[in-house]
């Protein structure tokens, strides 16, 4: 199977990476040239010109970019040079609605949602946790290329039920994150030696992977990216309008929009959400 990839971001360049180890990568693209064609030099594989080379030169497609409004517009340059049959396998966090439109842009070719959990780490290591939705004979098709991707793959139903899946984990991440920063912040305030408190507490009932992978920026106070705020608000705007279509406000994604918001207007919104820690800090008059 020909396989081709399409966004190379903090996540992308991974799993395209991940793809060619696999045997698997044939093309790639991405809207900023450079990074195309000096990840194909990397690779020695072909760096398409256009999306509708991408759509015309392989058998399936994987694409990892930012929002709703990128996927469909790269899913339509897609479209009319997809081959019959031909898999498009979307990794990007959106709505289960754009999955769905995207799905009708590509008839005659199989859509599947396929966003995905476990950070830049994740995609690094190839252990992402895939969360699909679609038709299950496609899932099936698509399942050598998920699994070069990561370890724990789960088809959850028809297309748009792998990101309703995915923003439940997006509300889960927003209250963790938030409980992470306030409680290094105490910590911090309490004298506390904050490289062993999360060695310790990192093994205990409180630990999550943001406590893991990410109290570390905290202490360092820096915060490159990984998972960029405007990203996960982007998320927590489609949790928030899934949740009001059963006239439910949900106070933990309205409390981390509410910090976000902050953190852009800030100037932060590039920088991975554990910099939630720098308002946190500010509690204790950091
Ligand atoms: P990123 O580093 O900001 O990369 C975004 C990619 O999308 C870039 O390749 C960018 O191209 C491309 N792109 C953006 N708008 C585009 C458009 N209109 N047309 C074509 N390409 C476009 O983001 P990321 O962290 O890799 O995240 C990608 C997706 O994975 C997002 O939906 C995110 O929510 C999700 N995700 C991220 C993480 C994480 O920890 N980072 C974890 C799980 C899921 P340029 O290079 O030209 O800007």
């Amino acid at each position: 199977m020909r396989v081709g990839f399409v966004g190379l971001g903090a996540m992308g360049a991974h799993m395209a990476r991940n793809l060619h180890r696999a045997g698997l990568l044939t093309t790639v693209w991405n809207r900023t040239v450079q990074k195309s064609q000096a990840l194909a030099a990397e690779l020695g594989c072909h760096a398409a010109p256009s999306l509708a080379s991408v759509a015309a030169e392989v058998d399936a497609v994987v694409i990892c970019v930012a929002a709703d409004a990128d996927v469909l517009d790269v899913v339509s340059q897609l479209a009319p040079a997809l081959k019959a049959g031909s898999l498009v396998l979307d990794c990007s966090t959106v709505s289960a609605q754009t999955a769905q439109r995207a799905a009708e842009m590509v008839r005659g070719s199989e859509f599947l949602d396929c966003p995905v959990s476990g950070g830049v780490e994740g995609a690094r290591d190839a252990t992402l946790v895939i969360m699909a939705g679609g038709n299950p004979q496609a899932f099936e098709r698509a399942r050598p290329i998920l699994a070069a991707l990561g370890k724990t793959i789960t088809h959850f139903g028809p297309i748009g039920s792998g990101e309703a899946a995915k923003a439940t984990n997006q509300i889960m991440c927003a209250g963790i994150i938030e409980a992470v920063a306030e409680a290094m912040a105490f910590a911090h305030a309490q004298g506390l030696p904050l490289t062993q408190l999360v060695d310790t507490l990192g093994k205990g009932a409180g630990s999550s992977w943001y406590f893991v992978h990410r109290a570390p920026n905290m202490i360092r106070e820096s915060y490159p990216p990984g998972f960029k705020v405007r990203l996960h608000a982007k998320d927590l705007e489609i949790c928030r309008d899934m949740a009001a279509r059963f006239g439910v406000t949900l106070p933990v994604v309205e409390r981390m929009l509410e910090v976000y918001g902050e953190l852009m207007a800030r100037g932060y919104g590039d920088e991975d959400i554990s910099a939630t820690y720098r308002l946190t800090a500010e509690l204790f008059g950091a």
